[in-house]
């Protein structure tokens, strides 16, 4: 408790300036949100010390836009999710956030039943046709995501790769493993194309992002610590840790440390990269294969919030323009909206359809070939508002090593 960097000291500096108000998107759908600089460093310059809660604290999506604009460097949406947590020490959470809290451990109780996974998606179809979803507060108009029918660490040990000194851990992330393993298939195609070796390590728990937006704080520090120890055993060893999914390398880098403040969480993040973070670094050192077929195609590339919070650039649109006749665009229409589940809960599905408006006018234009984006959250929304599916872009570069 003693750095001062650690969100909750960050408060003190605000200036009154507003700058996160004006970057809002919740802000901007809603006039029942007060904003970032009341409920997050005016209450945090309290250090919590009060008894009374800004109730509209609960609209904040934790997309981190405010983080981005403040020029004093507060942590603005993490001292929001400090004071969430702090309001549910005194407010059981509802039924709903519970179970939109758990998504890996409703994903491993699933995965144990015969045909469990077929059993939940056909169950999740009638339970949206019936009206289950908004009986329980979740997004009625929404589709619950898919499982698909093998878990990518299901799968990975069926896939045959040459072994190497260069290694990296996959760190999946629970929507990669669940719904998309096709995005960890053709993340070790690409690795492996580099001269990179995949492991897996089957101690990683989620990232905790979703725990700590519903206020399990608690919780979410038992997966920081596990994870954190797991990452720092593979820095020991000299292998990096890899994750294609933004929301985790940024929880994996930048939160865990701001949240709960311990040096070795820093020390971990050293040890983690986002994919083509990972990429971009390999081509700095001229390791990186440009052995790439050509594939003209144009991309709309829609940056998630969670990737802009870790200021490195867009190292997968770089990336992809080596490939011969791949044009990449950035949306540039800001928030997604879905913001990891906040979306899918009932009384925010209004909220989050009306922040991606202008990312779906965007989108419907159609003057590309295909979407990409790095997030997993920010492709259903996009395919929930749009219709047009999007893809991972390791997807896009792996085609390319075929
Ligand atoms: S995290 Fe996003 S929704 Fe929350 S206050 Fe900041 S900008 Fe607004
Ligand atoms: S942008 Fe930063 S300094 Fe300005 S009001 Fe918001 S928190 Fe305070």
């Amino acid at each position: 408790m003693s750095d001062a960097t650690k969100a909750i000291f960050t408060g003190d500096r605000c200036l009154s300036c507003t700058a996160c108000m004006a970057n809002c998107p919740v802000m901007a759908a809603i006039k029942e949100y007060r904003g970032p600089k009341l409920v997050g460093p005016a209450h945090g310059r309290m250090h919590f010390s009060q008894e009374d809660v800004e109730e509209s604290l609960n609209y904040c999506s934790n997309c981190k836009s405010c983080d981005r604009a403040c020029p004093a460097g507060v942590a603005v949406s993490t001292l929001n999710m400090l004071q969430r947590a702090e309001y549910y020490k005194k407010h059981k959470q509802l039924r709903h956030e519970n179970m939109l809290a758990h998504g890996e451990r409703m994903a491993k109780l699933i995965r144990k039943m015969p045909f469990g996974a077929k059993f939940a998606n056909v169950g999740m179809n009638v339970g949206k046709f019936l009206g289950v979803f908004n009986a329980l507060g979740l997004a009625g108009k929404r589709n619950m995501p898919a499982y698909a029918s093998t878990s990518f660490k299901n799968l990975f040990p069926k896939i045959r790769q040459a072994p190497s000194n260069k290694k990296v851990v996959l760190f999946t992330g629970c929507y990669t493993n669940d719904n998309e393993p096709q995005v960890g298939e053709a993340f070790v195609k690409v690795m492996n194309a580099n001269g990179c070796e995949v492991l897996i390590d089957e101690g990683f728990k989620c990232c905790g992002s979703p725990l700590v937006v519903t206020g399990f704080l608690d919780e979410a520090r038992q997966n920081a610590d596990n994870n954190v120890a797991k990452i720092l055993n593979w820095k020991r060893k000299g292998i990096p840790v890899v994750t294609p999914c933004t929301s985790c390398s940024l929880m994996l880098k930048e939160e865990y440390y701001e949240l709960f403040g311990e040096q070795e969480m820093r020390e971990a993040a050293e040890n983690v990269y986002d994919a083509f973070e990972f990429l971009e670094i390999l081509q700095e050192r001229g390791e990186f294969n440009e052995n790439l077929k050509s594939l003209n195609q144009k991309l709309l590339y829609h940056v998630p919030c969670h990737l802009k919070s870790q200021a490195i650039g867009l190292p997968a649109a770089n990336i992809l323009e080596e490939i011969g006749g791949v044009k990449v665009q950035t949306a540039d229409a800001g928030c997604c909206g879905i913001s990891g589940n906040y979306g899918f809960h009932k009384d925010k599905y209004e909220i989050s359809m009306k922040v991606g408006e202008k990312l779906f006018a965007r989108v419907k234009k159609k003057d590309f070939d295909k979407v990409i984006s790095d997030c997993g959250t920010c492709r259903m929304q996009i395919h929930h508002g749009t219709d047009i599916k999007p893809c991972h872009p390791i997807e896009i570069l792996a085609e390319a090593y075929q």
